[in-house]
């Protein structure tokens, strides 16, 4: 580990002073943490906004939700609101990490998280994200858990979060704080796909904060929920998911809300799968008909040709779930 400083802050003003001269925000240090003791991070101030008043969940006029972006994940996981009205959201955050990491991670760390692609990790290994310019040693290296949707030759790993994938799907959108003032930014485009640049992930300017995330009203009834499939069945990163949010009406769908995780370098929209629901009865063979557009794009790397049936199964499956019919 290097030295760095270390400050505390208690109101967002003095946040974002010390964000200006290049603090890094530390929220629950699930992720910044470990990066800086395998050195891949190597901050030389540590910025702890733990005491901000970000730690709500309420309610928007006219519908919606609004997290506060020092939410813990379990907390937000179990919420009423958020579990009666968005339960793709409690699924896909009880389906990330571990029971001890969900009790310490916020929401804004984990749509922030980097990615978990082991040559990122290794400061051995060549690696564009980490130092640009080195090279990837993922995409002629061991591959089987990168991304098959959204790549560049500088960059293929896969987006890690679960949470960012249900966001992702209701078209959540990310506040901002800095000192020019707040922004807000649809997730779809605050999480960057990596291009020529892999080392900027975010659409986040010097010293912004996240301080909330809206998810926008959606018609009524919304049914929802989040399929993750994996290696093991607990505290272990998606091969594929889906995450299905659907209103259905008289018996037709009126509108669809479906994105993809484990398969892209971003959270993955599924534009494709939702114009193919959209005005149709639910019943399987709709189901399969639009999953079968899910891995439309896609480009599959050596080891992980395989996350192209996996991801159409996933997304069938889910669909089947959520949208019932026979
Ligand atoms: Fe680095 Fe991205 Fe290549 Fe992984 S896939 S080694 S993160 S450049």
């Amino acid at each position: 580990m290097y030295p760095f400083a270390y400050t505390k802050v208690t109101e967002v003003r003095a946040a974002l002073a010390a964000g200006a001269r290049g603090g890094r925000y530390l929220a629950g240090g699930t992720t910044l943490v470990d990066l800086m003791r395998e050195t891949v991070e190597r901050p030389g101030e540590l910025v702890d906004i733990e005491a901000l008043p970000l730690r709500t969940i309420q309610a928007l006029p006219g519908g919606g939700l609004r997290l506060g972006a020092l939410v813990r994940m379990s907390d937000a996981a179990r919420h009423p609101l958020v579990r009666t009205a968005y339960p793709v959201v409690s699924e896909a955050l009880e389906l990330s990490a571990s029971p001890q990491l969900r009790n310490m991670a916020s929401l804004g760390g984990n749509i922030l998280q980097r990615t978990r692609c082991g040559y990122f990790r290794d400061v051995s290994a060549a690696c564009n994200k980490r130092e640009p310019g080195t090279g990837c040693a993922a995409r002629d290296g061991f591959n089987r858990t990168h991304a098959i949707l959204g790549t560049s030759a500088a960059c293929v790993a896969t987006h890690p979060s679960d949470l960012a994938v249900a966001l992702c799907a209701l078209g959540a959108v990310v506040r901002l704080l800095g000192q020019a003032g707040t922004r807000q930014v649809p997730i779809g485009e605050f999480i960057l796909e990596p291009g020529g640049t892999p080392q900027r992930e975010h659409d986040l300017r010097p010293g912004e904060l996240v301080t909330a995330i809206d998810i926008p009203p959606h018609p009524r009834p919304l049914t929802s929920g989040y399929l993750k499939v994996r290696d093991r069945q607990s505290y272990e990163f998606a091969l594929t998911s889906a995450a299905v949010a659907l209103h259905i009406d008289n018996g037709v769908i009126r509108e669809a809300n479906v994105a993809a995780g484990g398969v892209g370098t971003v959270p993955w929209k599924l534009n494709g799968v939702e114009r193919a629901l959209v005005g149709q009865r639910p019943s399987a063979g709709l189901w399969e008909r639009a999953a079968s557009r899910a891995a439309e794009g896609a480009q599959p790397l050596r080891h992980n040709a395989f996350k192209l049936d996996l991801l159409k199964r996933t997304v069938a499956r889910q669909l089947r779930v959520v949208g019932g019919g026979r």
